[in-house]
């Protein structure tokens, strides 16, 4: 049985003042039920780590990056390393999200190459992959999203599939208040395990396979009801803890 998973991508968003309002809710506001039900974690821009570590230790939430860079070291000005991630007691960190491949140009390649770092460094990355309206439209859904993975499933070893959570997010969802139906996410979800499958049959069944854009209170019950929907990546709506807390005790 796979514990279902809520993380928030807070994006570029908030100051110390706002986020220990925002931590401090979702903290107390994470009653038994809830951190019984789901793990939780929110994956914040590099320099509020340290206000994570200070304010969340000890907490059911647990935190992480958006991004890490492939390089352990040296003269990558403004990148962050995994060891930095791990320096701050991160447990999670984001690759791949769609808007670092579209304002970035991060190909799968280096997704994956991401991927490789964030598991050499102890960290579980969650690997995103899904595809624009475009692609919906012209029924290229699935191959779009095969590719995504399948170059993260290119570099990474078999054994290590398990330490890996994945996203399903696909871009006309994210940010834009159109949600897929719990049936294209279900759908989506199934083919990305049916591929997981093929490199690890054991593994596959454990990997939580997380939905993401435009996740709400209102709308996360259904979703995460699908069988092979494991949780949510939650951006707008991890930015008010009645609502991140809404989608935690929807599971
Ligand atoms: C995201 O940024 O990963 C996301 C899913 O955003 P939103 O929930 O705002 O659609």
């Amino acid at each position: 049985m796979r514990r279902k998973l809520v993380i928030g991508n807070w994006k570029m968003n908030g100051n110390r003042a706002a986020n220990s309002a925002l931590l401090s809710g979702v903290v107390a506001g994470l009653n038994a039920d809830g951190a019984a039900r789901a793990d939780c974690a929110v994956c914040v821009p590099a320099p509020y780590l340290a206000q994570c570590q200070a304010e969340l230790q000890g907490t059911a939430v647990a935190w992480g990056g958006q991004d890490l860079s492939v390089h352990a070291s040296g003269a990558y000005t403004g990148e962050v390393a995994a060891s930095m991630l791990v320096d701050f007691a991160s447990r999670y960190v984001l690759c791949g999200h769609s808007e670092r491949r579209a304002y970035h140009n991060e190909s799968s390649e280096l997704v994956a190459q991401k991927a490789l770092a964030a598991l050499a460094a102890g960290l579980t990355p969650v690997i995103c992959v899904g595809e624009t309206l475009e692609q919906r439209e012209a029924g290229t859904t699935e191959s779009v999203i095969c590719g995504q993975l399948q170059a993260a499933l290119d570099v990474i070893p078999a054994a290590e599939l398990t330490k890996v959570v994945l996203a399903y997010e696909p871009v006309w969802a994210i940010g834009t208040g159109k949600t897929a139906t719990p049936q294209i996410a279900q759908d989506a979800h199934r083919f990305l395990r049916a591929r997981l499958e093929q490199k690890n049959p054991e593994a596959a069944a454990g990997v939580q396979i997380l939905y993401g854009g435009s996740m709400k209170p209102e709308n996360a019950k259904e979703l995460m009801a699908q069988p092979d929907i494991d949780g949510g990546l939650i951006g707008g709506a991890a930015l008010k803890a009645a609502d991140f807390l809404g989608i935690i005790h929807a599971v």
